[in-house]
C-alpha cells in the first residue's frame, strides 16, 4: 500500500445536474485507486462551491457527510473558476493535487495517466486536448486562436490547446501558494512557476449534463487575464500602433493638400477620418493602459482572494 495522498480539487458553479454522476465516477476510481495501493486511503475530494444558488452546496456537503475521502467548501458569493480552484488548492495538502472541472468533460479516469505520467518524474502533467466533443466549431476556432495568440503574446510558453485540468506535484502546488495575485489565470502561472511539465493527451468529453457556467463575459475576462497576467507586449504594440498611425497620418496630409490643389475636393474631409481614425486608436491605447491599471489597482487594495462562508469534511 503507497501512502500517496492525493488530492483532487473541483470547482462547481450551478452544477446540481452533474454532481451526482460526478462524485459516482470519482469515489469508484478513489475506491479502485486505494484498493490497487495506487493512493493512500487519507486521500481527499475537494469540491468547492462558487456560490451557487441551486442545490449544489446541499449535495456536496451531504457527499461531504457520507464520505470520509470528501470535503466540501462554500464560498459566501461567486468568485469565479480560477478563485474557486485556488480555494481548493490553499485546502490540498496532498503528495500530489488534481485540478479538474466539475462536469466530466476532464474524464476522471485520466487521473490514472496523470499519476503515472508523475510517479515517472513529472512535475505537472497537464491535459493535452485532442479533441474536445460537442463543442461549436466558433468556440473550437476561437480556442485555437486565442492560445495561439497568447503564446506569440506570454514571454513563457504556454502549452497549446491545453486547459487547468493538470496534476500538480507538492512542491509545485507549495509554490503556486505563494502566488496570491487577484486576476488569476492558472494555466500561465503553471508555465511561469517552470518545472518538468509533461502532456497527458485525452480526448475533452461533452459536458455530462446542464448548460456551461462561463458566460461569454466570464470567458473574454480570462482571456484578458491570459494575456495581460502575462505580457506586457500589449503595451509596447500600441506604442508601435501610435507611430504607425502617425506616419499614414503625415502621408494622408500630404494626399489632402496635393488632392485639394488638383481637383477641388474640400481637404477637411480627409482630416475628419484622420481624426476619427487617430481617434479610435487613442481610445484603444487607453483601454490597454487602463487594463493594466485596473489590475495593480486590485492588487493595491490588499483584499483577501475569496472568502468561504461554510465547510464540511
Ligand atoms: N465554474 C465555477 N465558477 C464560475 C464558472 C464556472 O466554479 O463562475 C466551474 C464550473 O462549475 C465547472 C468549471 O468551472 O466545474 C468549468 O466551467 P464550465 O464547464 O461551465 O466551462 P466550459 O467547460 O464550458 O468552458
Ligand atoms: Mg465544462
Amino acid at each position: 500500500m503507497k501512502d500517496t495522498k492525493l488530492f483532487v480539487v473541483l470547482p462547481c458553479y450551478n452544477e446540481e445536474e452533474v454532481l451526482g454522476e460526478t462524485s459516482k465516477r470519482l469515489l469508484e476510481l478513489y475506491g479502485k485507486m486505494i484498493s490497487e495501493g495506487t493512493v493512500s486511503p487519507e486521500s481527499k475530494i475537494v469540491f468547492v462551491d462558487d456560490g451557487s444558488r441551486d442545490r449544489t452546496w446541499e449535495i456536496i456537503s451531504r457527499l461531504a457527510r457520507e464520505h470520509e475521502e470528501v470535503k466540501a467548501l462554500r464560498f459566501s458569493r461567486n468568485f469565479g473558476h480560477q478563485l474557486a480552484v485556488t480555494a481548493g488548492m490553499d485546502e490540498a495538502k496532498g503528495d500530489a493535487v488534481i485540478i479538474m472541472d466539475a462536469d466530466l468533460q476532464d474524464p476522471p479516469e485520466v487521473i490514472a495517466d496523470m499519476v503515472k505520467a508523475w510517479e515517472q518524474g513529472a512535475d505537472i502533467a497537464y491535459g493535452k486536448r485532442l479533441h474536445r466533443k460537442g463543442e461549436t466549431a466558433a468556440k473550437k476556432l476561437t480556442a485555437w486562436c486565442y492560445y495561439r495568440l497568447l503564446n506569440f503574446m506570454s514571454a513563457y510558453p504556454i502549452p497549446l490547446d491545453t486547459g487547468d485540468f493538470r496534476l500538480l506535484d507538492k512542491a509545485v502546488a507549495d509554490e503556486f501558494k505563494v502566488l496570491r495575485e487577484h486576476n488569476r489565470f492558472l494555466r500561465g502561472m503553471s508555465a511561469w512557476l517552470g518545472y518538468n511539465a509533461v502532456p497527458v493527451e485525452y480526448v475533452r468529453e461533452e459536458r455530462c449534463a446542464g448548460k456551461t457556467k462561463y458566460t461569454l463575459k466570464k470567458m473574454l475576462r480570462l482571456a484578458a487575464d491570459g494575456i495581460f497576467g502575462f505580457s506586457s507586449k500589449p503595451l509596447t504594440l500600441i506604442g508601435w500602433a501610435g507611430l504607425a498611425v502617425l506616419c499614414i497620418a503625415l502621408l494622408g496630409l500630404i494626399a489632402t493638400i496635393a488632392c485639394a490643389a488638383v481637383t477641388g475636393v474640400p481637404g477637411w474631409l480627409w482630416a475628419v477620418c484622420a481624426l476619427v481614425l487617430l481617434d479610435g486608436v487613442i481610445l484603444c491605447a487607453m483601454g490597454v493602459q487602463g487594463a493594466y491599471t485596473q489590475r495593480i489597482y486590485d492588487e493595491v487594495k490588499g483584499r483577501p482572494l475569496y472568502i468561504i462562508k461554510e465547510r464540511q469534511s
